[in-house]
């Protein structure tokens, strides 16, 4: 396969919403004004015995329902009755076909459940649900081209901060392979979840071949262990994913799949002859939107020494006006973290670096909020590990260290995003030939990526590859060999 036309097949992406249009805002705005979640069961062959757990809206502290979690009678019964899908290529489909259609009927229902829950501002859950809409399509289109026996069961097991799109594209993935899957999802968002399966299994995805156990770590650790799982799709923590590494090591068949997404520490490069205006722009929507908790984030920010004050004014500002409030108000940019246990750890962090904080926004009260927060690393950066939220480093370097400074990017291990903003063309090219990630952007923005055009996934710490939303990823869900030249 050479050219594009036959890596990519046809599609058309899911078209979202213009939230500048009135008449649309009002619309979502009834949409998702009628919607009251109830408590999520789990949803599994045989009945659910496990304990209830309380889903919190993190803008607000307010009980948004109870939800009754798998324990392990359900994981051993759900196994038991998994049974991978018969449908031919075709069938399955149209059926998932039929799933993003009712995703994209039910908007109201889902943006309600993503701020809520999930707390996602109105730009997010529109995005979010795009995503979802464009997995089932893309791997649909794939799939059904693309003939290969499945593995068996996967376990699917995904985080809370994409609770729709990469728990939907982890299944959709498994589904169109002809597997079973289970999925997991994490034990913040749950209710999500319930609502994307029960629209699959309206769409004709069978109960037997698609259950939902809802729970901790706990359910995803017996499902990672149990010699029943022929393959695992995760995404999630660095940490995470090397604890389900070794756990499959030990109990499962050699040679099981472990399909990994994973952290990273994300640099972004602007020199000094960048167009500081349109810098400043992305590196607010690359460190602060979604509150930072994105995989993609931008984390270390390195700035040209001889333009870094006038950039680091003019981003100060930039921060000043971003709304920070609950993501129900179509004016908030920036949303609360997930819940109290991740607030206090990024507070810790922040206090423990309070000496170098340049600048800080006001947030609300209540609600579990990080304050959008810069803080200055002056010449070495000594970040180490993913602070998961609105916490951008910024650090300078001279004109004829840039070298050095992509070797440091490079050092640390970790190869998801990367963001240059520069005007000299031959420097593009250089520094996109050297640095070591998935995904490198150039004079735009460093998060988000659009499924079928943009292949997203790192390498190293990152990921293991092939990239969620190409050519490839399908082909690990089932016996098929991976196409070398697709992303
Ligand atoms: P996490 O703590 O690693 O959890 C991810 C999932 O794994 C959750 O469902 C979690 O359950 C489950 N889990 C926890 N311990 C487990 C175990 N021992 N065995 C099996 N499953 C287990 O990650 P998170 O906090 O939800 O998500 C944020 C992280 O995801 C960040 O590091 C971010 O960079 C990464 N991420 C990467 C990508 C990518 O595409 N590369 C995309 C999005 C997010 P519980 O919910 O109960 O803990």
């Amino acid at each position: 396969l050479s050219r594009p036309s036959e890596i990519f097949a046809p599609r058309r992406n899911s078209q979202g919403f213009d939230l500048t249009d009135e008449a649309e805002l009002a619309r979502i705005d009834a949409a998702r004004a009628t919607h009251s979640p109830d408590a999520a069961p789990i949803i599994a062959s045989g009945d659910g015995t496990g304990t209830t757990r309380d889903v919190v809206n993190p803008a607000t502290g307010e009980l948004v329902a109870s939800v009754t979690e798998a324990d392990s009678d359900t994981v051993d019964r759900a196994l038991a009755a998994a049974t991978p899908w018969k449908a031919s290529p075709k069938e399955r489909a149209d059926v998932l076909r039929r799933a993003a259609d009712l995703y994209e009927e039910n908007f109201g229902p889902i943006f309600a459940v993503l701020h809520r829950e999930a707390g996602k501002s109105m730009a997010d859950a529109v995005g979010e649900l795009r995503e979802a809409v464009d997995f089932l399509r893309y791997y649909a289109g794939e799939g059904e081209t693309r003939h290969a026996p499945a593995r068996g069961v996967f376990a699917a097991i995904s985080p809370w901060n994409f609770p729709l799109a990469i728990f939907t594209g982890q299944i959709t993935a498994a589904l169109m392979g002809g597997n079973a899957v289970i999925a997991k999802p994490a034990e913040q968002t749950p209710l999500i979840a319930a609502m994307a399966v029960r629209l699959m299994h309206e769409a004709g995805v069978p109960r037997e071949v698609l259950q939902l156990l809802p729970g901790d770590g706990k359910v995803g650790a017996a499902l990672t262990s149990d010699a029943r799982v022929n393959g695992v799709a995760f995404t999630g923590s660095t940490d995470t994913a090397q604890i389900i590494r070794r756990a499959m090591a030990e109990h499962l068949e050699p040679g099981t799949p472990l399909i990994a997404e994973t952290g990273g520490l994300n640099a972004m490069i602007v020199d000094s002859t960048a167009l500081p205006e349109q810098a400043v722009r992305d590196i607010v929507a690359s460190a602060f939107q979604s509150a930072g908790q994105r995989c993609s984030a931008l984390r270390c920010l390195y700035v040209q020494e001889d333009v870094a004050e006038t950039l680091i004014e003019m981003l100060t500002g930039a921060m000043d006006e971003l709304g920070v409030g609950d993501p129900w108000h179509l004016s908030t940019d920036v949303g609360p973290v997930i819940d109290e246990e991740a607030r206090d750890g990024i507070a810790a962090y922040l206090e423990e670096h309070k000496a170098r904080i340049r600048h800080q926004v006001a947030v609300p009260e209540t609600g579990t909020f990080i304050p959008p927060t810069l803080i200055e690393v002056g010449g070495i950066f000594d970040l180490e590990r993913e602070v998961f939220g609105p916490v951008l480093h910024v650090a300078t370097f001279k004109a004829d260290k840039l070298d050095q400074v992509i070797r440091d990017v490079n050092a640390r291990g970790f190869g998801l995003t990367f963001g240059l903003h520069t005007r000299i063309d031959s420097r593009v090219e250089d520094v996109a030939r050297a640095i070591r990630v998935g995904n490198a952007y150039v004079n735009r923005n460093q998060i988000g990526a659009i499924v079928g055009s943009q292949p997203f996934g790192g390498e190293g710490l990152s990921g293991t590859g092939p990239k969620a939303g190409g050519p490839n990823y399908l082909a690990r869900f089932t016996g098929a060999a991976v196409d070398p030249v697709g992303a």
